[in-house]
């Protein structure tokens, strides 16, 4: 029996599963745990794609996507079965709605995830400036962040900025400080501005989740990654920050801020450094999260995925 640690979302999920699949490890041997910290690099979804990747069909990913955000415990076996009965039995299983297994899985999207039908929507000011939107953050319990994290943390910087940074959450720096990539991601993304000739104080930066979520390991807080539910609650915050500044440039740092904006079928790997024009911009990209490069498994990994990221703020800068 192999036990896996993951991150419970899908991309610590499937980067788990993938790395199973080819190493050959029937469901039935394979036990699932959730932890704050994955076997796998927690690069998942951010790193670039192994080699040799299963290809599934799309509807799949979408359905499993779903189904990570439910609160049953076996959600991760359900998949695992079910994404090995396609590669190994039958890549139409999911057409078989009679199929014991496509009935499990298809019970999971009906179940609420935790903390589903919260929302910062009733806390947010509308058609408020910046000023109003912090404080009224501030007090702010539309999720069950607000009850671990030292502080909200809202973005920061010019009310009138041309370009907008989206990252994914506070961590443990900006929680203790209040403002957003001000730790050691921060030194990384200022790092990569001044490549670029960006000036921070002409931007404005915030995150899409505005709590820190962690898990308390000894004396170390270790970031968690927000499920889509706590996304979707926080989301009024963004939105709002968005109608007040109206960027002409969003630049979304990392998966989940993309997905957040761009969709849920967003790849990083497959899409950062691409213009596109969405409701909250009309020039809309994504690139890697300053913290990725940090997680990076060696030092080649930290500076290709460096190298990726002031290439296409490179391209913030000359748009
Ligand atoms: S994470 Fe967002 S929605 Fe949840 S309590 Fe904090 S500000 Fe409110």
């Amino acid at each position: 029996m192999r036990t896996v640690a993951i991150e419970p979302t899908f991309e610590s999920w499937q980067a788990a599963a993938r790395m199973l699949l080819r190493e050959g490890v029937p469901p039935a041997d394979v036990r699932w745990r959730e932890t704050a910290t994955a076997d796998q690099p927690s690069l998942a979804g951010e790193a670039p794609a192994p080699r040799g990747s299963v290809r599934v069909p799309r509807q799949f990913l979408e359905l499993a996507r779903r189904a990570a955000a439910s609160a049953d415990p076996a959600r991760w076996q359900v998949l695992y079965e079910t994404l090995w009965r396609l590669v190994h039995e039958n890549h139409d299983l999911l057409t078989d709605a009679r199929d014991p297994g496509v009935q499990r899985l298809n019970s999971l999207l009906t179940q609420k995830g935790p903390g589903e039908g919260e929302s910062a929507a009733p806390f947010v000011p509308a058609g408020a400036g910046l000023a109003e939107l912090r404080a009224a953050a501030a007090r702010c319990t539309g999720c069950d962040l607000y009850r671990h994290a030292t502080q909200m943390v809202f973005g920061r910087g010019d009310d009138k900025a041309r370009i907008v940074l989206v990252g994914e959450q506070p961590g443990d720096q900006e929680d203790r400080q209040g403002a957003p990539f001000v730790g050691p991601a921060g030194e990384v993304l200022d790092r990569a501005l001044a490549e670029v000739g960006l000036d921070r104080e002409r931007l404005y930066v915030t995150n899409a989740v505005k709590h820190f979520k962690f898990e308390e390991r000894g004396k170390r807080r270790i970031h968690q990654t927000p499920r889509a539910s706590e996304l979707a609650a926080c989301r009024p915050w963004l939105e709002a920050e968005l109608a007040a500044i109206r960027p002409e440039i969003l630049v979304c740092l990392g998966a989940t801020a993309a997905r957040a904006i761009i969709g849920d079928s967003f790849r990083i790997t497959r899409d950062h450094g691409r213009f596109a024009a969405t409701r909250w911009a009309p020039k809309t990209i994504a690139t890697f999260h300053p913290s990725a490069v940090l997680r990076g498994e060696d030092e080649a990994q930290q500076a290709q995925l460096y190298t990726m990221l002031v290439e296409d703020l490179r391209k913030v800068a000359q748009a």
